[in-house]
């Protein structure tokens, strides 16, 4: 395991900037295994060694990995100007450090995974890994048999043709529910797949990333930790 530097760790973890948390050190009031810090440049390995701060034990964890149902009306980065960020609804001492693992629209509802580790992330992206992402959508107008046979084929896009699509009719009117596994991610894909055929999404959420799904139980803005099993699936 690696060995950082005491400061980097502490201010990892929300304790403050760099120059905050040696003042916290200078207080006297970080322990690390018993021993009162006097030198915030000191090297611990934070997974191992017991680090007191104020009398409060931290819990350093390395990797994380969040499950966000993301609701709608936050984009998906870690810094906006104009809107609030799905890593603004993270406590602090993650938000800090995990980015989203690809992007939903701002209007986009559903399972987005957030993570520190990009090796992580990448290999859920890549398209050679060819990762599905299920939705659910309502659309205005109507889905036919004739749609989901043309998803099948791959939908033809001004800038590529999309991979063979799954689409599920879930009931067909003047407006319909379907949902539909996508390979890649790309920009507003979805929504571009039935703008092709004239139809407008009115309603899209992700339910599923790969073998994970959305967990259900979250409420929209809600979060939680992968399981160690949902690691596992993952990798
Ligand atoms: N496709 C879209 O059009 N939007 C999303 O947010 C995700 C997939």
């Amino acid at each position: 395991m690696k060995r950082e530097r005491l400061d980097k760790v502490l201010a990892n973890m929300g304790f403050g900037t760099r120059k905050e948390v040696k003042a916290l050190v200078k207080q006297k009031v970080v322990v690390v295994d018993g021993t009162i810090a006097t030198d915030p440049g000191m090297h611990v390995i934070p997974e191992e060694q017991e680090i007191v701060v104020d009398g409060e034990e931290i819990n350093y964890k390395r990797w994380v990995y969040v499950m966000l149902n993301k609701p709608p009306g936050v984009v998906s980065a870690t810094e906006d100007n104009l809107h609030e960020t799905v890593v603004d609804l993270l406590p602090y001492d993650w938000a800090i450090k995990v980015h989203p693992v690809g992007r939903l629209d701002i209007d986009t509802e559903g399972l987005l995974l957030l993570t520190n580790d990009g090796q992580f992330s990448h290999s859920l992206l890549s398209p050679k890994k060819k990762v599905e992402k299920e939705y659910f959508a309502r659309i205005e107008g109507r889905v036919t048999e004739e749609h989901v046979r043309e998803f099948a084929k791959g939908v033809e896009l001004d800038d590529f043709t999309t991979m063979p699509a799954k689409l599920e009719i879930l009931s067909s009117g003047e407006v319909s529910e379907i949902r539909v596994t996508i390979m890649e991610g790309k920009f507003h894909q979805v929504k571009r797949m039935f703008a092709a055929f004239g139809l407008q999404v009115i309603y899209l959420q992700r339910i599923r990333m790969g073998p994970i799904p959305l967990d259900t139980t979250l409420e929209l803005g809600e979060y939680r930790e992968l399981t160690e099993e949902e690691l596992e699936l993952l990798s």
